[in-house]
């Protein structure tokens, strides 16, 4: 007879197999998944036997993992800003780097009642945690994937938020003449000739999330060319971008010369912010008061 199949010798066989960053965290993750336990499961019930139905379920995602796929997509969920998000490969995974948008909106704007934008909302990640900690604003997220904004809007569902409307758009395009206090983004920015796009799980992402022309910062310009007509006087445009692209996306702002874009004379206060690992990842601008 062979040897059981207990939980911990299933996640040692397949934390052999997988080469990725996280080996051991992306075979817990997808055991529990087919378990449908919790991680923490795992760790307590180490000599228990797996029943054939999941060990069957297990050795697939793993394969799958060993091909490539992200865990995400594997088991559908992520978790952002403590929640467990629904994500599919038409969306962004969500990145923990993602939550300084969300403080910095949190801590630049007051508890008042606003209005936010928040452009190419993909899972919805950063317009649901704005609307969980802010129950009084009302927030704008568009896509230009149907089938993101449908993602977006289960898990904003998911959540009981209704403070949060979906549109069909290219970044502001279709949102006519409304203005709002906080235009909130975190585009694609990566060049599309960057060999990183070939590599590990952004291979398995949707690349109009990812990718915007030949310097990563075609999408940047076009928010910052159309934001002021859908700002308020002070209100802020922030936007999250490459650690390389924080002067790229000042100057941007600033309107310097060589971009010539008419509009971005009316950006103040352009400052850009660092994330936990110290990378300079988020720029924040004000539109000023007298255009
Ligand atoms: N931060 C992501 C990455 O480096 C890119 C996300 C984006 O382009 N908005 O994979």
């Amino acid at each position: 007879m062979s040897e059981q199949q207990t939980i911990q010798s299933e996640l040692q066989a397949a934390i052999a197999r997988i080469d990725s960053d996280s080996p051991r965290l992306d075979a817990e993750v997808l055991l529990a998944h087919s378990l449908n336990k919790p991680r923490s499961h795992l760790l307590a019930w180490p000599d228990k036997v797996i029943q054939p139905s999941a060990l069957q379920q297990f050795k697939q995602l793993i394969q799958k993992r060993i091909d490539g796929q992200p865990v995400s997509y594997l088991t559908g969920t992520r978790e952002f800003w403590s929640m467990n998000l629904t994500v599919t490969p038409d969306v962004l995974i969500p990145r923990p780097e993602t939550e300084l948008l969300v403080e910095t909106a949190l801590a630049r704007l007051s508890d008042v009642d606003s209005q936010a934008a928040d452009l190419g909302t993909g899972s919805g990640a950063i317009a649901i945690a704005l609307a969980k900690e802010r129950p009084n604003w009302q927030i704008t997220a568009t896509d230009q994937s149907q089938a993101a904004l449908r993602i977006a809007a289960a898990n904003a569902a998911q959540q009981n938020l209704g403070n949060i409307e979906f549109r069909h758009s290219d970044w502001l395009e279709s949102l006519a003449d409304k203005r709002f206090d906080l235009i909130i983004s975190n585009p694609p920015y990566i060049a599309a000739t960057d060999p990183h796009l070939d590599q590990g799980d952004v291979r398995f992402e949707p690349d109009q999330a990812l990718a915007s022309g030949v310097d990563g910062l075609d999408d940047i310009k076009k928010i910052i060319a159309q934001s002021p007509a859908h700002l308020k006087p002070n209100a802020w445009l922030m936007l999250e971008h490459g650690y390389n692209q924080s002067s790229a996306v000042q100057k941007l702002l600033e309107g310097t010369p060589q971009h010539n874009m008419e509009n971005c004379q009316q950006y103040t206060c352009i400052e850009s912010l660092a994330d936990l690992s110290g990378q300079s990842r988020v720029t924040v601008a004000q539109l000023s008061s007298q255009p």
